[in-house]
């Protein structure tokens, strides 16, 4: 199966891009769903996460606590490496079982942090990397208009994504979000034609 990493930093049009190639009928794995199902209420990795740190990481009703467990990690960088040697296994086999499971011409695999050393090896699942690229201001203004976090946090995440540049450079394909949404889907039309092409090719 031909796979397509999709990445960029926060606010960049992920989601807006994800969707656009969906319309087409191209199944998209996201990891961020993937990493929230792999711990849901019962499933193996989360009892791997308590038996790891305690039950404290256990709400009431026998969910992860994120907002608890995001607080422990904070200022403990041993902490996220020993949740992420629990998860980033999970992920990444889900990621796998929902790429064979795909009946479409090709896969788009979106992640955030495709390209971060901190990834769960899903880069080594694609045959090539679209990023997103966008001005920085425009991350900004974007995120925080939708679901309202304060600039501040924004900049911190930025913070811990790759710059620019560094995406930029393990980019196979570049598509640029600084204007409408219209002038980024007209970018995706040629690419998916190659995408096309590529997996008809890799079949
Ligand atoms: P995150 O990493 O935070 O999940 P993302 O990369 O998935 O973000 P989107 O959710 O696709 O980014 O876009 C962020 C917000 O900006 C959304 O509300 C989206 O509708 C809007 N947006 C994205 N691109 C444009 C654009 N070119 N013009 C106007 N609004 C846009």
């Amino acid at each position: 199966m031909f796979v397509l990493g999709l990445t960029g930093g926060i606010g960049s049009g992920k989601s807006k891009v994800s969707e656009w190639f969906a319309e087409q009928g191209v199944t998209v794995v996201d990891a961020d769903v993937l990493a929230r199902q792999v711990v849901a209420k019962g499933s193996k990795t989360l009892y791997q996460i308590v038996a790891k740190f305690g039950d404290w990481v256990l709400t009431a009703e026998d969910e992860l606590d994120r907002r608890a467990m995001r607080e422990y990690i904070f200022a403990r960088p041993q902490a996220l490496m020993d949740l992420e040697q629990i998860t980033h296994p999970a992920i990444r086999h889900a990621a796998k079982q929902q790429v064979a499971a795909a009946t479409s011409p090709y896969v788009v695999l979106v992640a955030p942090l495709l390209l971060e050393a901190s990834e769960a090896g899903l880069a080594n699942l694609c045959q090539r990397v679209l990023v997103i690229d966008s001005r920085e201001d425009l991350q900004v203004v974007r995120a925080s208009t939708r679901d309202g976090q304060t600039v501040a946090s924004i900049e911190r995440i930025m913070a811990n994504q790759l710059s620019r540049e560094a995406r930029l450079a393990q980019a196979d394909d570049v598509v640029t979000n600084n204007a409408s949404l219209a002038e980024l889907y007209a970018q995706l039309e040629p690419l998916h034609q190659r995408y096309l092409a590529m997996a008809a090719q890799s079949a």
